[in-house]
Formats: structure tokens, C-alpha cells, sequence
């Protein structure tokens, strides 16, 4: 096929500017070619770019070259037109497009380049396997809605910026070719060509350079920013994601929390959503009480309550109290037998080891429980869940024996999956919902059960609760960090903490994770040694940037708002990575692969 020269040709309008004002004008117009009909004499194409759609008329009688070539276009053919905009007549006006009143009669139609059949179609909301839509990722990112994820990725970021700027946070580069940071995943290692047998990491995020950057009298530092973490595969994670991460002198956390609610406001505003502040702020305790999660969705009603039930009967049941229990107003009726027996066994596979419910009957109480508690105790129990008549009660607990610090965990844990689970059934959570919360007071440490040692439940940079400063060593499952998380409909969407800024205070929580001087300067020893220049307080936060704009997009999957992502499996399909590399360039890195190498 003969194509055409561009030339010193130059774009007019976007295909979808135009409008009747513009009737009469003479455009040019470049676009693919989104659909063609061939009516004989008329050859109808809808000219697309990512602003919209016009229709382009070649007709046989007014340009017999224009209708010449527009018998040769073909779909996703790229091709520039020179005519004049005309009004459609009355009948023919489209009112699904914005262009839909006019039409551009072609004098020139040039033929800019072809195109092969696509593996899908580009206009409307074809279903395409996730897989498919990777391998030819430019042509996904050619659709509508993909554009318009894209486009709204850039102004976020955009928002981001300027919102920042405002609040005087200064933006900062940090490296990527640095050493292990300490968000706990494992990390991508690049090897050094200069020096043999060394590696650079990925940061898993800009924690230390953030934290210097203070003691270096920036004063209030941020960045949008990509992070590394070498996580086990999960279906929305991605090894590379971006986070606004941002750190300030001199906090009182009330006023982080004032700009990031700021921020949100302005963000949600961009997709018409309008945020309410402040945001609710919740300790970890309650959350986990109440909702079984520490990212819970309170934007509906149902919430758990720690019950006890008389001693001996509970001994008789082999319980450990308290047990846990969720009053669903109206439930009574809403759950059959069979429906309380799936959740029987959601609650097991959940990590419950003992179920069972009350139905709140006007006078009577009916439950299996009835068997084993006397009719006064199970009114006790409705009482304390605060169960009125027609309501349904589910009790989750553990069986007595182990640790009841573990069991308690897991009986929450399992609470928070019964909660939604029982809300997905009654269709509780509602699209339009914008459940903002921080939940705040998080444990400092958490038992690391197969390694048998205290772990940190944020980075060991967290700083615990000045209260708690006493109990750090004694008691420190008690103890608890100046750390928080900002959750969006049951999304942890950002979190930070107030740093340690003294160096004493430091050394006493490494001491608690059991790292020695050695290893603690082995790891941290450069930010150990800035600690003792002048450190001011300081704290900070990170926003999940891939999830904030998938959620003001409206999609479950961070993929969907990354122009290229990987899959699930950490794959990037279109260009194929990674990928295996020449001998020669293992062994200038000093590198050898033993053992077989897998497929991807
Ligand atoms: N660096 C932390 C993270 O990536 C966030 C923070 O503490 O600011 O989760």
C-alpha cells in the first residue's frame, strides 16, 4: 500500500473539538481510524485520538481521491484529514458524541500508516484477557477508558505537586542504586560491575534518605516515588509501585493529618467526590475489637463486641473467653440454616475454632448454644451484643489451649473476614461510599511466632508512645508506636509514623528486636551516625499513589491505573522481562546461575 507524507502539515483541532461553531471552518485532522461503513458513493470514517471521535464523510462525487483512499483504510489505520465542517442534517446527529452534531466532508484524506488487524477491538468495553491486554499494553492504552486512567494518574500527580509546594514540602530525588532499606520485604539486588561481588538494592522505599533529609534542615521533604519489594506474589501487588512519600520537622501529627486530609479532599474532587473532614481517628484496639481488621470499613454498620459467657459453661465448651460477637439487626430472617452453615465454615477457614449464633426471637432466643447455656444466659449474651428482636447474632471463638495471645489474634483476624463476609451477603457496601479513616496507636512490636522474637509492626524507626518509653523492655507487647495508617473504604492507602530522633531511644527498641550493635551498624550504621548530628523530631507518611488513583478511578486492580504494570506473577509480557542475559554479562558482574533455569 502507498502511504502518504505528513509534509508541513499541521494539526488543527483534536478529533474531539469540534462543534457547530466551528461549521464552515476548513480542519485538519489526524486520528486512527476507529470504524469505517462503505455506503458506495459515501465512505463514513470515525476519526479517533484520545479527545474523542469525528465523523469524516468522503464523498465520491465532492473528492474522488479522498473516497479512493478511504476505500483502502482499514481499522487503527492512522490518517490525516484536510475538508470543511458541516452541519449534520437533523436526523443524522449523534447525540452520544460531544462531535456529534457536525461532520468534516474530506478533501484530502492521507494515509499516514497502516496497521495490522488488532488482537482487540480498541472502542468500547470489549472483555480481553488481562493477559492479551499486557502483551499489546499500547493498544490497551489506546482505549478510552485507559486514557482517561492515564490521564487522570498525571493530573493527581499533578495535584500532588502543587499541593505540596504549597505547604512548603520540597521535592527531593533520592537514589535507586542504594543499600537495603528497612521496610522488612526482601529486596532487589543489582550487582555492582566496578566492585566484584557487591550489590546495590532497590530502595523498598526512601525510609532513611527521608529521615536525613531532616537532620540535613530540609524541614519538609516529599516525592512521588517508586519503591521495590521483592514480596511474595499476591493477585493486586506489584513489585514496582509508586507512593507520595513525605516526611516533616517538628510534627504534631494532628497537623500531617490536617495536609494529607487536604490533600484527599483535593484529590477526590478532580473525580466529583466530595470528602468529608476531618477523618475519624481510631486506635488499633477498637479497630481490631470491633472490626477484627486494622484497615476496617466503617462505612456500614456491622461491628463485633468482646463477650464473656458464664465460666462453666464456657470450660464445657472448651472456650477461651472472651468470645466475640456481631449483632446483625434484622438478621434473624436474612440468614437461612444452610447460609449460617457456610459461614460456619468461612469462620473456620478463617482461623475460628468455634461458632454458633443466636436468633433474637420476640421472648425466646433461638440458638444451638440453647443446649449447653441456660435461656438467662443467652439473654445476657443478646444483651451485651446490644441484639434487639428480629436480629441474628453470630459468636466466634477459639477453643481453649495455646497462647491466648495468639488465639485472641486469630479470633479477631477471623472476626474481620466474618464481617465482610456477612456484609458482601447483604449487599452492605455500596458503591458511592468514601469511608475515610485513621486508625492510629498501633502495637510497637508484634510476635514474630516462627522466629520466636519481637518484630516491628512499622520499621524500627517508629518511635513508641513517649508513655510507653517505661514498659519498652518490660512489657513490650504493651507498648505502643506514634504510628498511623490512613485507610479508604477498608484500603490501606498510606502510612507513617513520628521517628525516633534520639539515638538512645533507638538503641533500646533494637535491643527489643534482638538486633546487636554489630548488625544494627552492619545495616543502619550511616543513619545510626547522622542520628548523633542534631536530629530533629520529625515524622512523616506514604501514600499508595497506585491505589489512591485506582480507587478515584473506580477500579479494584492497581493495574488498571499503571501504564505498565507486570501481572500477578511479576511479569512485564509485553517486553517480555525478566528475561535471561548472555553469559558474558554474568561473569563481568562475577555472577554465575547454578541450577536450572525456570521459564517465566
Ligand atoms: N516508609 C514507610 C513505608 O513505605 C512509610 C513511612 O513510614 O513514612 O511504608
Amino acid at each position: 500500500m502507498k502511504l502518504d507524507l505528513l509534509g508541513d502539515r499541521q494539526r488543527t483541532h483534536l478529533c474531539g473539538d469540534l462543534r457547530e461553531s466551528d461549521a464552515g471552518k476548513t480542519v485538519f485532522l489526524c486520528g486512527w481510524v476507529a470504524r469505517r461503513r462503505d455506503l458506495g458513493h459515501l465512505i463514513f470514517l470515525d476519526l479517533r485520538d484520545h479527545s474523542g471521535i469525528t465523523q469524516v464523510v468522503c464523498n465520491l462525487d465532492e473528492s474522488p481521491e479522498s473516497h479512493a483512499r478511504g476505500e483502502e483504510v482499514r481499522a487503527e489505520f492512522v490518517v490525516g484529514v484536510a475538508g470543511k465542517v458541516v452541519m449534520r442534517s437533523e436526523d443524522t446527529v449523534n447525540a452520544s458524541l460531544a462531535t456529534g452534531k457536525i461532520e468534516v466532508r474530506a478533501r484530502t484524506l492521507l494515509l499516514l500508516n497502516e496497521a495490522k488487524t488488532p488482537p482487540f477491538p480498541i472502542d468500547g468495553d470489549v472483555r480481553t484477557s488481562e493477559e492479551t491486554r499486557l502483551r499489546y499494553r499500547y493498544l490497551d492504552l489506546r482505549r478510552s477508558r485507559m486514557q482517561h486512567h492515564i490521564r487522570l494518574r498525571h493530573e493527581a500527580a499533578g495535584l500532588v505537586r502543587r499541593h505540596m509546594s504549597e505547604h512548603r514540602f520540597v521535592e527531593v530525588e533520592t537514589p535507586f542504586l542504594t543499600r537495603s532499606t528497612p521496610e522488612g520485604a526482601r529486596d532487589y539486588l543489582v550487582p555492582s560491575r566496578v566492585h566484584r561481588g557487591h550489590f546495590y538494592a532497590l530502595p523498598q522505599s526512601p525510609q532513611l534518605f527521608k529521615q536525613i533529609l531532616m537532620i540535613s534542615g530540609l524541614d519538609r521533604y516529599f516525592q512521588i516515588v517508586r519503591c521495590f519489594r521483592d514480596e511474595d506474589l499476591r493477585a493486586d501487588r506489584q513489585p514496582e509501585f509508586t507512593q507520595v512519600d513525605v516526611e516533616m520537622s517538628f510534627p504534631q501529627r494532628g497537623e500531617l493529618f490536617q495536609i494529607m486530609e487536604q490533600l484527599m479532599r483535593s484529590l477526590f474532587a478532580l473525580v466529583n467526590v466530595e470528602v468529608q473532614t476531618p477523618f475519624k481517628v481510631m486506635p488499633y484496639d477498637e479497630a481490631m475489637e470491633r472490626y477484627g481488621s486494622d484497615k476496617p470499613h466503617t462505612g456500614f454498620g456491622l461491628a463485633w463486641k468482646r463477650v464473656n459467657l458464664p465460666a462453666e459453661e464456657a470450660a464445657k465448651l472448651h472456650l477461651s473467653l472472651p468470645v466475640k460477637a456481631m449483632t446483625v439487626p434484622g438478621g434473624s430472617s436474612q440468614f437461612s440454616r444452610s447460609q449460617l452453615d457456610k459461614l460456619h465454615e468461612s469462620a473456620t477457614a478463617a482461623g475460628a475454632t468455634w461458632f454458633s449464633f443466636l436468633r433474637i426471637a420476640a421472648g425466646e432466643i433461638l440458638s444451638p448454644l440453647a443446649k449447653v447455656l441456660p435461656p438467662q444466659a443467652l439473654h445476657a449474651v443478646a444483651d451485651e451484643a446490644g441484639a434487639n428482636p428480629g436480629d441474628l447474632v453470630v459468636l466466634l471463638g477459639m477453643k481453649a489451649g495455646g497462647s491466648s495471645l495468639l488465639s485472641a489474634r486469630h479470633l479477631d483476624e477471623a472476626s474481620g473476614e466474618i464481617r465482610l463476609d456477612v456484609a458482601k451477603r447483604l449487599e452492605l457496601i455500596k458503591p458511592g461510599m468514601w469511608n475515610f479513616l485513621w486508625v492510629v496507636d498501633f502495637p510497637m512490636f508484634e510476635f514474630d511466632e516462627k522466629e520466636n522474637r519481637f518484630a516491628a509492626m512499622h520499621h524500627p524507626f517508629t518511635s513508641p508512645r513517649e508513655e510507653d518509653l517505661e514498659i519498652l523492655e518490660s512489657n513490650p507487647g504493651a507498648a505502643k508506636a506514634r504510628a498511623y495508617d490512613l485507610v479508604l473504604n477498608g484500603s490501606e492507602i498510606g502510612g507513617g509514623s513520628i521517628r525516633i530522633h534520639r539515638r538512645d531511644i533507638q538503641q533500646r527498641v533494637f535491643g527489643v528486636l534482638g538486633l546487636t550493635q554489630e548488625k544494627a551498624r552492619e545495616r543502619f550504621g550511616f543513619f545510626l551516625d547522622a542520628l548523633e548530628y542534631g536530629t530533629p523530631p520529625h515524622g512523616g507518611i506514604a501514600l499508595g499513589f497506585d491505589r489512591i488513583v485506582a480507587l478515584m478511578a473506580g477500579e479494584s486492580n492497581i493495574r488498571e491505573v499503571i501504564a505498565f504494570p507486570k501481572t500477578a506473577s511479576a511479569v512485564d509480557v509485553m517486553c517480555d522481562a525478566p528475561s535471561t542475559v548472555e553469559t558474558s554479562q554474568l561473569e563481568e558482574l562475577g555472577l554465575i546461575v547454578s541450577g536450572e533455569i525456570s521459564e517465566c
